[in-house]
């Protein structure tokens, strides 16, 4: 039988190698920074419910290790978080995302952005530079960030997305539904889109509560004029389901994996009529 005080050595040893982990990741991520060879963005297609074409993509940020091999940004994207290299990161992301929606004027390219990036005073100055160096309309960028920005008293980051959406910018709230917050704090920030967690798509079948919570959502996110996409979708019967119940746009396996640039240009080269 295990002591208490065992079980109290396993955790600090646990902890220890767990931090440890989070050091080395951070180290690596840091030099992976300086050359970002080992860093590249793919960009998974996001398709229009009715008609089932390619109206954009998101863009997602992939680290493959000389030694380490892929590292999932599951892993990567919370250690930058907390170090202070998601600056860096997401500005190469940005750049990789605005270079790709310039060539493909009309598609919607979507980014991700930590609370740390919106809370930087001056990121929407960046976000504009980065639109005129590469020639990306700002119409065709969407900022997807998450749900705790609404708890955010932070005034930058409101401010922040005001700016960015009086020049055109979408705001996307991206994994709804999984967080503390609720619609009506929609009210507080200018929000164009929401996406649907995983989690719900992935349990939506005919007589599942799920499909009751989900066309909720999309009711009251209508009422307030907003889009919604559901994420996740792997099956013809989840798509089926979804578009029943209103949603506006489709992503998951079921239509691509996220692909490399040239890759997502080639399939809105294929799919023209958007
Ligand atoms: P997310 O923003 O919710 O992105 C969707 C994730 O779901 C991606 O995982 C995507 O590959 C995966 N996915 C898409 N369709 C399906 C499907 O049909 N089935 C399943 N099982 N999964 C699907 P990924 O690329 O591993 O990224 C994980 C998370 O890491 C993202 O979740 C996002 O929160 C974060 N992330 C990725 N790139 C960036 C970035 O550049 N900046 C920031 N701040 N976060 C990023
Ligand atoms: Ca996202
Ligand atoms: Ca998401
Ligand atoms: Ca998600």
């Amino acid at each position: 039988k295990t002591s208490g005080r065992n079980r109290a050595v396993v955790y600090q040893e646990h902890m220890n190698e767990v931090l440890q982990l989070e050091r080395t990741i951070e180290a690596e991520l840091r030099e992976a920074l300086r050359t970002t060879d080992q860093l590249s963005v793919h960009f998974q297609p996001l398709v229009a419910q009715k008609t089932r074409k390619i109206v954009g993509a998101e863009a997602l940020a992939r680290w493959h290790h000389p030694k380490f091999g892929s590292i999932s940004p599951v892993k990567f994207i919370p250690v930058a978080e907390n170090s202070g290299l998601i600056e860096d990161l997401g500005d190469f992301v940005l750049r990789k995302s605005c270079a790709l929606g310039a060539e493909v004027p009309g598609r919607t390219i979507a980014v991700n952005i930590s609370t740390t990036q919106l809370r930087n005073p001056g990121f929407a100055a960046r976000v504009f530079d980065l639109l005129y160096e590469t020639g990306m309309r700002a119409t065709d960028l969407e900022l997807e960030i998450t749900e705790s920005i609404l708890l955010d008293d932070e005034h930058v980051s409101a401010q922040n997305l005001r700016t960015l959406r009086s020049s055109g910018i979408h705001i996307a709230l991206d994994d709804f539904g999984t967080g503390y917050s609720s619609l009506s704090y929609l009210r507080r920030y200018p929000v164009d889109r929401i996406k649907i967690d995983r989690s719900f798509v992935s349990q939506l079948s005919d007589g599942h509560d799920s499909v009751a919570i989900v066309q909720a959502i999309i009711t009251l996110a209508h009422a307030m004029n907003i889009q919604v996409t559901a994420e996740g979708v792997e099956t013809e019967e989840q798509a089926d389901i979804l578009g029943r119940l209103g949603n506006n746009t489709l992503q998951g396996y079921l239509f691509s994996r996220p692909v490399k640039a040239d890759e997502i240009v080639a399939k809105f080269a294929g799919d023209p009529e958007v």
